[in-house]
Parts: structure tokens; C-alpha cells; sequence
């Protein structure tokens, strides 16, 4: 499969470069030439297959061409390591919990798949080592780095502000050792994403090194996020619920969102989307009005959607041809202040016995808000309430018990390099480990 690029102003490039390469180089995000579908009988029969077997056969489709089968299955069954279940919140509410993995959110799915592609490709051509540069304000940072934490061949330095990311998430990548260098920037996180565009802008570093990103707009990040919808539909299967399903995400870059219409496109009966925002209405104004307007973010309790540009918003764009009308015939949006979220949060604890995270709470509300008699909804619940634990404490007074492996991670030793912001010094010190 060929993959073009959104700005169309590159030519396409094989899975290989897109994944390689993460940004085409007219700036646009990849897109799949193609959007195979799925036989009928595949979708008839889903409720009798195990989650790995499902994404498989979903991987075969985009990947198949691209990738030995046998290198894809285990690639797939690797990155798979966990169950992404469904749950019942209440009446007609059904939450697909997606915190299962290394790092507590749904991350970690895109980024153990990327780190086991990448390692295919490296392997097929034997190559000198690729060095995989990630900054990171917290989640990214953490998924990435665990997600290619012992895969031969890569090494990843990931950039943070000192300081700037809290205790649970700096030690998720912070004390790993191994392939993985963490490196403490004296600054700010956007002096920490500076500092990785001038590496992958400077000559003399990428003649010397192969550089690559593990950007969240990476096709190999992005695509695999639709094997969970196939699976949140299979399990429903199962309990008999598959009439009107409307899946809602809490949305950021709106990556998450897109791999489930992807889902759709292969023949997922899906019937709709919600995508539910922080305050950052971005994309629920452009469902209002049919204008995008990127704004500057805005700082809020679920701040891994913070976003005031969504990248991904290039790819709902075109694989919808640009109509406005399909894409709000498709997708209803919802926007919550952290006022809202803190109370729905707060309701959903007291009413259900659940605890949601701030991000899944903007999900939770959205289909308590925006969910027809006739329809059964599910949210995605992105991250593990633990994951934001003094948050989440103080609205509903309780103290929320930290999974074992979140603990293990608060118990290993930091090891970090302590760095100003200077390019030059990053520089050298990345020439100096060749
Ligand atoms: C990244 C993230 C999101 C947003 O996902 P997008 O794919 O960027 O829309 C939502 N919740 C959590 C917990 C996240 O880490």
C-alpha cells in the first residue's frame, strides 16, 4: 500500500517511509491509499474471536501487503499484550477501557505497535541504529518510551521540562535504563520540542545518525488504534448490543477519533461519533459553523487534550473530501469546562461506583448529554484515573488505590542527564554517544 500525503503536495511513499519519515515532507499527515474492507462474514462472526485475532485480521487489511504474515501476527499479538474490555456504567453508558497497558492509557497501543514495526524494518535492512527523539509535557513521553523499551536496534532520547511533568509520569520514563535516556531540559516543553525540530533540521546530525520521531501523527501510531473499535463492537456482539452504537472519544489531536472512523470505512457498524472536548472547542465550533479556527490551548484538568491545532484534524478533513456536512452528519461534538468535568466526575462516582478519569469523564458526560432512547453509547476511557490521582481525589474525596505496575514504576531509581537548552550542547551530546 502507498501512502499519500494530505497537502498532496509529495509524492506517495511506501509503509515503510511513512513510518520512517512520521511528517511528509510537504508537512501533510500520511494517509492510506486505500481503506480495504472487511468481509461481511468477518463482522457476522466477530463476537467469536479473541481481541488478537480480531486486530489481525484488521492489521492484514492496511498492512498485509507490506509485511511478512508471520512478522505482522506477532507484531500484532506483541503490542496486544493486554485486554482492552468493556464495561457497563449504567442504563445505556458502556465505557471501553483502554488503560490496561504499561502506562495506564491508550497510548501505549500505538506506540508498542510503531516500536515493533520500526524494529521490522530495521531488521530487513540491517541498518546502523535508529535513534527515535521524543519531547514530551508527560503521556507521550511515557508510552513512547515503554513502547520501545528493549526493541534491538532503536535507541530513544526523550526530552522533558525539569520540573514540568509530575512525580507518576516522569517516573514511568525516567528510571527505565536500557534503551531508553532520559534527558532533563532546563525550560520549558516547548523548548524541549525546539530542541528535537532543530536535531531533525541539522545536516551534519543526520548524516552522522538516523533520526526518526515518534510522533502521534505517525501512521503506525495512528492506524492500529482501530483494532479496539473492532473489538469494542465484538464484545457488545457478545451481550447482544449492537443496534445504534455510538462510540464517543475524548478528543485532542483527534487521532484516537479518526482510527475509529477509519473502522467505520472497513465496515465497522458503527452509526455515529461523538467527539468530546476539554475547553478547547476547536473542533466542536468548526462542527458548528464549518470554520476551523486553530486557537492557542487552553490549560485545563484533562490536559492530554489540551490541543489548540488537532493535527488529525487534516485527515478527518480529507477523508471526508473536505464536506463539512458529511463530517458533522458523522461526528456530533461536546465541550466541557473543568468545572463540568470535575462534576461529572463526581456524579459518575456517586451514582455508579466508577471512577473516571478527567479525560473519560468529557466521554462519560458527552453520551449522558447527547445519547438518543434509541441508542446505546460507549466512551472511551482513555487513562487510568491514577494516572491523575490528586486530581481526581479531591472531587470525590476518596483515595484511589495505584496499580501495582504504576507503583513499580514510583519505586525505580531516576536516571536522567541533566541538560540546559542549548541546541549545540544537545548536539554534541548526541554525536558524543555514537
Ligand atoms: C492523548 C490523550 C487523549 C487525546 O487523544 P487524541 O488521539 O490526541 O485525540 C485523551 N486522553 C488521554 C488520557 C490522552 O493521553
Amino acid at each position: 500500500m502507498r501512502y499519500y500525503s494530505t497537502n498532496k503536495k509529495s509524492e506517495c511513499v511506501s509503509l515503510r517511509d511513512a513510518v520512517v519519515n512520521g511528517l511528509a515532507e510537504d508537512r501533510g499527515l500520511y494517509m492510506p491509499e486505500r481503506i480495504n474492507k472487511l468481509p461481511e462474514e468477518f463482522i457476522k462472526d466477530l463476537d467469536k474471536m479473541s481481541f488478537q485475532e480480531i486486530s489481525y485480521e484488521v492489521a492484514k487489511a492496511f498492512f498485509g501487503d507490506d509485511v511478512e504474515t508471520d512478522a505482522l501476527k506477532k507484531i500484532v499479538y506483541d503490542t496486544l499484550s493486554f485486554d482492552c474490555p468493556v464495561k457497563n456504567i449504567c442504563n445505556k453508558i458502556w465505557t471501553l477501557e483502554l488503560f490496561h497497558g504499561p502506562t495506564l492509557a491508550f497510548k501505549d497501543i500505538g506506540a508498542r505497535f510503531m516500536a515493533r514495526l520500526l524494529e521490522y524494518f530495521i531488521r530487513q535492512e540491517s541498518q546502523q541504529i535508529v535513534n527515535v527523539l521524543v519531547a514530551t509535557s508527560g503521556d507521550t513521553g511515557s508510552a513512547v518510551a515503554n513502547g520501545f523499551l528493549g526493541v534491538d536496534g532503536i535507541h530513544v532520547y526523550v526530552l522533558y521540562p525539569k520540573g514540568k511533568v509530575s512525580k507518576i509520569q516522569e517516573s514511568q520514563f525516567t528510571t527505565l535504563g536500557n534503551n531508553i535516556t532520559a534527558i532533563e531540559i532546563d525550560g520549558v516543553f516547548d523548548d524541549c520540542q525546539n530542541l528535537v525540530k532543530n536535531a531533525f533540521m541539522d545536516k551534519e546530525l543526520n548524516n552522522s545518525m538516523k533520526l526518526t520521531s515518534a510522533n502521534s501523527i505517525n501512521v503506525a501510531r495512528f492506524l492500529p488504534q482501530a483494532f479496539y473499535y473492532f473489538n469494542a463492537y465484538a464484545r457488545m456482539k457478545a451481550n447482544g448490543l449492537t443496534d445504534n452504537l455510538v462510540v464517543c472519544v475524548p478528543s485532542g489531536n483527534f487521532g484516537n477519533i479518526t482510527a475509529g472512523l477509519f473502522a467505520k470505512e472497513m465496515g465497522l457498524p458503527i452509526c455515529r461519533f461523538i467527539a468530546a472536548n476539554n475547553a478547547n472547542d476547536i473542533f466542536f465550533n468548526y462542527l458548528k459553523t464549518g470554520v476551523y479556527e486553530p486557537k492557542p490551548s487552553i490549560q485545563t484538568i484533562a490536559n492530554a487534550m489540551d490541543v489548540g491545532n488537532p493535527s488529525n484534524f487534516a485527515r478527518i478533513y480529507d477523508l471526508y473530501e473536505g464536506s463539512h456536512e458529511r463530517i458533522a452528519s458523522m461526528i456530533s461534538g461536546a465541550t466541557y469546562t473543568d468545572e463540568e468535568i470535575s462534576n461529572a466526575v463526581k456524579q459518575c462516582y456517586n451514582e455508579n461506583g466508577y471512577i473516571l478519569d478527567p479525560h473519560g469523564a468529557c466521554g462519560y458526560q458527552a453520551l449522558k448529554d447527547l445519547l438518543n432512547t434509541n441508542e446505546t453509547g460507549i466512551f472511551c476511557e482513555t487513562a487510568h484515573p491514577a494516572k491523575f490521582k490528586d486530581t481526581i481525589e479531591k472531587i470525590i474525596g476518596t483515595e484511589i488505590k495505584i496499580p501495582q505496575r504504576l507503583a513499580d514504576f514510583m519505586k525505580g531509581k531516576k536516571q536522567t542527564v541533566n541538560m540546559s537548552n542549548d541546541f549545540n550542547r544537545f548536539k554534541t551530546f548526541l554525536l558524543e554517544q555514537q
